[in-house]
């Protein structure tokens, strides 16, 4: 074991605060990263004030973080894919059991025994794994990931949450060219939303609170914008969508969206919300539309992700912080005043 520098929450009341915590010395199949960059995801927030909590109890000390980027620098004796030196991911995701239909159909993220990379039981060391904002992790290079090395490293890091947990779902229900899209919440997944939406060929229409974002939505990739506090603008759009994508953290009406869509066409929730959400059977029985849900992403699945950024040069629009900021980063999110991830330079941890 060894001591490595981090950021903590002590209570879900409590700000983030410097702290040391314990890693594992790599095993054999384990790699050791010095972390460059980790990006905010909303579920940091959500997780670290306890706001899951009858899903997700947060257990105190949270280290939250995982969407890291950074490199190589000790691998086990087994390990064949990374050396010391290279650039290397880490998403949501450590380990799993590798045997379920899950993990066999490639789909770690639902494997009933998967360990995420904070606020899970760790199988090391006991207690629970320790997240991203750290100056180094040690992972199994199972759930190691490669970075194309032509990308902007501050703007990659939010790929490994935000760009994975909004290119599988439109994947897996075909937004391509000729589709009509809807991406509801212009925030972390919602932006990278957008930019997958607009790479796929699809018509894009960004559905946001805020009018100053307007312009953004445009130059980020969207064909039009919707202002979606804007009844009559939103009527425009009834029954007209393929497929939606709402990536919303906070309560909001559902139903709005259901009845744009088209007949037949889908909703996928990635946003996640800690109260319910009141859904009328009236929107989704009238044009047997459906409604979905999806969790980030396979290891496969966010390499292929991964290169697709690499091949068409996509990042995620990024607020690069020291992590003296973070709290004053979370009271932004809270705002929806984000353009569009916050990114945090690991460097400046070193100075604590
Ligand atoms: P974020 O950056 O804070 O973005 C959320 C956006 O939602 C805001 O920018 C805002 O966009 C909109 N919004 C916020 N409050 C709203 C309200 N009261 N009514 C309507 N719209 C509102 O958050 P994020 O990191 O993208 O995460 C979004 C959600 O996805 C979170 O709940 C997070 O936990 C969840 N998540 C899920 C997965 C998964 O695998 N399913 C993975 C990662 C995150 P506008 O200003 O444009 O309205
Ligand atoms: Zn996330």
């Amino acid at each position: 074991m060894y001591n490595t520098k981090a950021y903590s929450a002590a209570s879900a009341k409590s700000p983030l605060a410097h702290t040391q915590i314990k890693r594992r010395d790599p095993t054999e199949r384990d790699v050791q990263i010095e972390i460059l960059f980790c990006g905010i995801c909303h579920s940091d927030l959500h997780l670290v004030r306890n706001e899951w909590s009858s899903i997700m109890p947060a257990v105190y000390p949270i280290v939250p973080g995982h969407e890291i980027v950074g490199r190589v620098t000790k691998v086990g004796p087994a390990v064949a894919k990374y050396k010391p030196g290279d650039l290397a991911a880490v998403g949501c995701l450590v380990d799993s059991d590798g045997t379920c239909p899950q993990c066999k159909a490639r789909l770690e993220q639902f494997c009933p025994n998967l360990t995420l990379t904070f606020n899970s039981p760790d199988k090391h060391l006991g207690g629970v794994t320790y997240g991203g904002y750290s100056d180094s992790i040690v992972v199994d290079e199972r759930f190691v990931l490669r970075v194309p090395s032509s990308l902007n490293l501050a703007g990659a890091a939010p790929l490994l949450c935000a760009g994975i947990t909004t290119y599988s779902p439109m994947r897996h229900r075909g937004v391509t060219k000729g589709k009509k899209v809807g991406v509801v919440g212009l925030g972390g997944l919602g932006h990278m939303g957008v930019k997958f939406a607009r790479a796929f060929g699809a018509h894009v229409v960004v559905f946001t609170t805020s009018p100053n974002k307007k312009e953004d939505a445009l130059r980020l990739g969207g064909d039009e914008v919707v202002v979606s506090r804007n009844a009559d603008e939103m009527k425009k759009h009834s029954g007209s969508f393929d497929f939606i994508l709402d990536a919303v953290s906070a309560e909001h009406d559902i139903n709005a969206y259901i009845n744009l869509l088209a007949r037949e066409g889908n909703l996928t929730l990635v946003g996640a919300p800690a109260k319910p959400l009141s859904v009328s059977a009236f929107s989704l029985i009238m044009g047997r539309r459906s409604l979905s849900g999806s969790n980030i992403g396979g290891i496969a699945e966010t390499q292929e992700m991964l290169d697709f950024c690499g091949a068409h040069n996509i990042t995620a629009d990024v607020e690069v912080i020291p992590i003296q900021k973070v709290n004053e980063a979370y009271e932004r999110l809270l705002k929806s005043d984000v353009k569009y991830r916050f990114s945090i330079d690991m460097a400046s941890l070193k100075s604590e």
